[in-house]
């Protein structure tokens, strides 16, 4: 019998990598920021860049202040309004298909393809055909998002959508750290959008984002709608609309000290995610990563049929674990007016997925209790079924 470990288990752990990296750090690049006094948007938000830029491969990086903000800065700078098609998957956080709708447009949800949870490129071959005959919106963009940490088809998507004149922003909210056949989260579409929210992989002590981008038109287009849409010659010459959009330098700090240590994590997250990969019950259906792709493992999701059942198994054994997402976006309140196609796979992935502890600092033995308590369950349930 493997034994319940001594300290409690997390989901998430935003506070270990305090210990592994010193207090004292943050402390001292915090009093740096309070010397100064560039509170918003300071010189730890240029370094900040230039290091995220580095590590994705990407030409440009801008942060701002949330992924949500990141999501919408990248659409501002595309010019998307009213009358325009967005194309989202309708299984991810909502932001994903806020950010478009806060900018006028019209989200268009696809459905996900049942392995990866990730968007389906037939869906969206199937969604775009539909507007097309419809003919009332203008076929503008397609958001990607890479679920869980585990990177789209990306070759499959960014040719549908270039083949119909639309461009992808990469929702890599949930990815960043994560490889599509050899490229980074961040280098992959036409541009990307991340959040260091402090459960994300890469995470901050509250909100943050960042835009990724090659071009140095967009790029410049985002720094601008950043700060209202000011002008780069004269700053109290606004020239598009724009919105409140900067990082805090303190966020930026806390960035610079995490970035020491993401690689480590990722290796750990990997560890983390094989030792159940290969030894968890086959009962449990696990999330597909795709071929000579690797998932930033924001979260481990398996799905299986008695998910309710197996989260209140796992909680009376002090796991943690959670449904994401118990609603796909298109069945929620504000959404329900855009809930206008079949979208079944999402449907049915919300009532069976369960995310269990998934941190880098994630130790054998409290591995051995999960994956023990996992398979109790997954051979009560096989053994009763026989
Ligand atoms: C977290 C998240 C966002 C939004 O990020 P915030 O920093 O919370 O605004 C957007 N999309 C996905 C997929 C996310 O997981």
């Amino acid at each position: 019998m493997t034994s319940k470990p001594a300290k409690p288990l997390n989901l998430f752990d935003c506070a270990t990598s305090q210990k592994v990296i010193g207090q004292e750090k943050f402390l001292d690049a915090f009093k740096t920021i309070l010397n100064h006094g560039g509170y918003a948007q300071g010189p730890e938000t240029r370094e900040l860049d230039q290091k995220l830029a580095a590590y994705s491969g990407t030409k440009f990086s801008a942060t701002c202040g949330s992924g949500t903000d990141a999501l919408t800065l990248a659409l501002m700078a595309w010019g998307v309004k009213q009358g325009d098609a967005v194309f989202v998957s309708s299984f991810t956080f909502v932001a994903s298909a806020e950010a478009p709708v806060l900018l006028g447009a019209t989200p268009i949800f696809v459905d996900s393809d049942p392995e990866t949870y990730n968007m389906n490129p037939k869906d969206l071959e199937k969604a775009i055909e539909e507007v097309k005959k419809e003919g009332k919106l203008n076929l503008k963009a397609v958001v990607a998002v890479d679920i869980f940490g585990s990177p789209c088809d990306y070759d499959a998507i960014i040719e549908i959508a270039h083949k119909n004149g639309m461009k992808v922003l990469s929702d890599s909210c949930q990815s960043y750290g994560s490889v599509y056949k050899g490229k980074k989260a961040g280098s992959i579409a036409d541009m990307s959008a991340t959040s260091f929210y402090p459960t994300k992989p890469l995470a901050c002590y509250g909100d943050g984002g960042a835009v990724f981008t090659n071009s140095e038109e967009e790029n410049e287009l985002v720094k601008s709608c950043r700060v209202h849409g000011m002008s780069p010659e004269d700053h109290y010459d606004n020239v598009r609309l724009g919105m409140t959009g900067r990082m805090n330098s303190f966020q930026a700090a806390v960035l610079l000290q995490k970035l020491t240590v993401f690689d480590q994590e990722l290796k750990d997250r990997y560890r983390v995610a094989s030792r159940y990969d290969n030894e968890l019950d086959s009962y449990f259906r696990k999330q597909r990563i795709l071929d000579n792709c690797s998932s930033a493992y924001a979260l481990y999701t398996i799905n299986c049929d008695d998910r309710d059942e197996l989260m209140a198994f796992l909680k009376e054994n002090g796991i943690p674990c959670g449904a994401y997402y118990p609603r796909p976006v298109h069945t929620q309140t504000a959404y329900a007016k855009w809930n206008n196609r079949s979208l079944p796979v999402c449907e049915k992935l919300s009532k069976t997925v369960l995310s269990i502890p998934m941190t880098p600092y994630l130790d054998n033995e409290d591995l051995d209790y999960v994956i023990s308590k996992m398979n109790e369950f997954a051979q009560m349930k096989k053994s009763k079924a026989a």
